[in-house]
């Protein structure tokens, strides 16, 4: 069985679950580019507690963790199965490191269903998550991720789903399809490392615009995973999309070892992320 691709998404709005726009035709291209997986690995933006656990449930419930968007959103069901087996082969995969097993209490969230939404709109592949274990250093993170990448010869996508630069108290809802200068700055240096030496990407909590476009972890960490993988397996990212939404979230999407018939990657600006008649955003969970 040859290694499969893997990705990090930036995921944006929870809206994109609903909308067809560059990103999520990026998106849906990725995932037809991909052999097909006997499973997706997730590790969401939307499951940061304290420690590092792996759903193990047969069928994990959609979970629609936000508030203040319309109810077409909630009405969104992700009902792909879930395959236990994995959980246990995840624990072995990144042992001595502990690896808790969730049998209740999470199941797919919408870093993981606003994406594979489109990806993967069959919903018949099984899907499991990976915590972010809110406790830990960058460079843990970056451990794991090296020691997932085994599973990518047995058949599993890994995909990391947050945003590289996430910062919610400073979005403008008037510019949907705009970065702020900062956040142009770190995404481009986020950029070079992925593409030029990913095992340095932790380095990126010494740039003078980290505690803007990172002033809480949990958006940034996926793409740790999806460096260390690719570190492991000496490649290099390369990037699906880019471009930036309300001013403050940056929308980049990198895949590691995507087989080259997939379409060429469009970058720069483009269409709105999110069309101009879209309701009024509550950011406060997205
Ligand atoms: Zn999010």
């Amino acid at each position: 069985m040859s290694t499969m691709p893997a990705a990090f998404i930036g995921h944006g709005s929870p809206m994109n679950a609903l909308e067809r726009n560059r990103y999520t035709e990026a998106w849906r291209a990725f995932g037809a580019a991909v052999p097909r997986p006997r499973a997706i690995l997730v590790v969401s933006a939307h499951w940061y507690i304290n420690a590092t656990a792996v759903t193990a449930m047969a069928k994990p419930r959609t979970i629609h963790d936000f508030y203040g968007f319309p109810q077409s959103l909630f009405d969104v069901r992700y009902d792909a199965p879930g395959l236990p087996k994995l959980a246990d082969e995840v624990a072995t995969a990144v042992s001595p490191t502990w690896v808790g097993h969730d049998n209740d209490s999470w199941g797919i969230d919408h870093g993981t269903w606003s994406v594979l939404c489109h990806a993967f709109p069959d919903a018949d592949i099984p899907v499991v998550q990976l915590s972010i274990n809110a406790d830990k250093p960058l460079d843990y993170h970056l451990g794991v991720g090296a020691k997932l990448a085994e599973l990518r010869d047995t058949g599993v996508l890994i995909i990391g789903s947050g945003n590289v630069v996430h910062n919610l108290a400073g979005t403008n809802p008037r510019l949907p399809d705009t970065g702020f200068d900062w956040a142009q700055r770190f995404d481009e240096q986020a950029k070079e490392l992925m593409l030029d030496d990913p095992a340095e990407v932790a380095r990126l909590d010494g740039h003078p615009d980290f505690r803007h476009a990172v002033p809480t972890p949990d958006h940034f960490l996926p793409l740790l995973y999806v460096a260390g993988l690719a570190a492991a397996g000496d490649t290099r990212p390369e990037i699906l999309i880019d471009g930036y939404a309300y001013g403050s979230l940056s929308m980049t999407a990198y895949t590691v070892d995507l087989p080259a018939a997939a379409p060429p990657a469009e970058t720069g600006e483009g269409s709105p992320a999110v069309p101009e008649t879209a309701p009024p955003l509550d950011m406060t969970n997205m």
